[in-house]
C-alpha cells in the first residue's frame, strides 16, 4: 500500500502521511512544506506554553527576513500558523504525551486523540533555562531576556548597565556581545571561576566593557514597570546587595525537550536530538527539526530553515516507501 495518500482522502482511520510536533518556526514551517507536497501533515501544536512556541514571548523579532520594520513575534507565529493552514495543515491545539515509535505505523497519543502516522517531524523546540526567583515573571520581557542575540539591540539596553547570568560559554559569549549596545555588562557568575573555553574566557576577562562578579547568585530583581536592578548575594558570606541593571540575559543552558523520543531516539548528553543529513533521526521516518537538535544556532530563521528540510525528507522517505 503507498505510504503517501492522496489529498482529497483525510481518514482518521488510516495512518496519517505525517505528524508534526511543535508549532515554533520549525514546527509550522515543515507544516507549510509538507501541506504544499499533499502529505496533509497533522501538526499537534502544544498547548501548555501555549502554541506558537518560544517567540510568543517576545515582543519585536528584528531579524527575520521579510520584515524591514520589525514584527512582533505572536504576530509573526500568527502568519505562519495562517500560511500552514492555508495550504492545508490540520491543526490540533493538545500537548502530545506519547509517542510509540516500536511498531509502524508509529502511534502519537495527545490529550484529547490518538493518530497513526507513517513518518514524524519532531520540532518540540528546547526551553531556555530560568533562574526561578519571585518577580521573574514580572519583568520577564521588560529588562529579562533569554536571548542577547534577539534582544541586546533593543532600545531598552542601549548604553545601559546589563548583567549576565552564567559562567559558561553561552553566558561568556552573551557578555561579549551585549557590549556592542551596553555601557557596561556585568556576568554574574555563581561559583569562583568561569567553565568557559579557555579563549572564550580570554575574551571575556579581557574586555574592559566587562566586569566578572564571583561567587555571585540573584535572589530577586526590582524596578517600577521596567527592571532598575537585581537584589544579588555572595554565594561564599551570604552578604546582600544590590546592583542597578537595566537588563538581565541568561547564559544558564537550554532545555531541549526530547523526553517524548529520547527512549528510542538518540541524544546527546544534553537532551538534544542527534541528527544525520541534517535532520534524520537514527529512526527511519522520525525527523527532527529546529532547536531540538540545535544547541548553536537557535534562531527562528534557522529552526525554519530546518523544518523545510525535515518536511522535504520526510516526503522523500515516504516516496521511497511506498
Ligand atoms: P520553539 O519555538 O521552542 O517551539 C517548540 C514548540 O513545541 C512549541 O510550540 C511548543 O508548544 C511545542 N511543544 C513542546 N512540547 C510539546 C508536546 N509535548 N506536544 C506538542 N507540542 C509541544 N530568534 C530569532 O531569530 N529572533 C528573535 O528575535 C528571537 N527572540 C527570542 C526571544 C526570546 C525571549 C526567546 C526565548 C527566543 C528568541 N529567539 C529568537 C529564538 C527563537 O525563538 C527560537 O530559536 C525558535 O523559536 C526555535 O523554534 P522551534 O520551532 O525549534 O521551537
Amino acid at each position: 500500500a503507498s505510504a503517501v495518500r492522496e489529498t482529497s482522502s483525510v481518514s482518521h482511520t488510516d495512518a496519517e502521511n505525517v505528524v508534526i510536533v511543535g508549532s515554533g518556526p520549525a514546527g509550522y514551517t515543515a507544516a507549510i512544506y509538507a501541506a504544499r507536497a499533499n502529505l496533509k501533515p497533522v501538526v499537534f501544536e502544544g498547548f501548555q506554553n501555549g502554541r506558537g512556541g518560544q517567540l510568543m514571548g517576545t515582543t519585536e523579532v528584528e531579524n527575520f527576513p521579510g520584515f524591514p520594520e520589525g514584527v512582533t513575534g505572536p504576530e509573526l507565529m500568527d502568519l505562519m500558523r495562517r500560511q500552514a493552514e492555508r495550504w492545508g495543515a490540520e491543526l490540533f491545539t493538545e500537548d502530545v504525551e506519547w509517542i510509540d515509535l516500536d511498531s509502524r505505523p508509529f502511534t502519537i497519543k495527545s490529550t484529547d486523540r490518538q493518530v497513526k502516522a507513517h513518518s514524524i517531524i519532531m520540532a518540540t523546540g528546547a526551553t531556555a533555562k530560568r533562574l526561578g526567583f519571585p518577580t521573574e515573571q514580572t519583568y520577564w520581557a521588560k529588562g529579562i531576556s533569554a536571548c542577547a542575540i534577539c534582544d541586546g539591540a533593543s532600545p531598552l539596553f542601549k548604553k545601559r548597565e546589563v548583567a549576565v547570568v552564567g559562567g559558561g560559554d553561552s553566558a561568556c559569549e552573551e557578555a561579549v556581545y551585549l557590549t556592542k549596545y551596553a555601557e557596561q555588562v556585568h556576568l554574574l557568575v555563581r561559583g569562583d571561576k568561569l567553565r568557559a573555553s579557555k579563549a572564550m574566557q580570554d575574551r571575556t576577562l579581557e574586555n574592559k566593557m566587562i566586569t566578572v562578579h564571583f561567587n555571585i547568585a540573584v535572589e530577586d530583581a526590582y524596578g517600577e514597570s521596567l527592571l532598575q536592578g537585581l537584589h544579588v548575594y555572595n554565594t561564599k558570606t551570604g552578604v546582600r546587595s544590590t546592583l542597578d541593571v537595566a537588563g538581565l540575559f541568561y547564559g544558564i543552558g537550554h532545555q531541549p525537550n526530547s523526553k517524548l523520543i529520547s527512549h528510542r531516539v538518540e541524544v546527546d548528553e544534553k537532551g538534544y536530538v542527534k541528527v544525520q543529513h541534517g535532520v534524520s533521526t537514527n529512526v527511519p521516518g522520525v525527523f527532527a527539526a529546529g532547536d531540538l537538535h540545535d544547541p548553536e544556532w537557535r534562531q527562528a530563521i534557522t529552526a525554519a530553515g530546518s523544518g523545510c528540510k525535515a518536511a522535504l525528507s520526510a516526503e522523500r522517505y515516504l516516496t521511497a516507501n511506498s
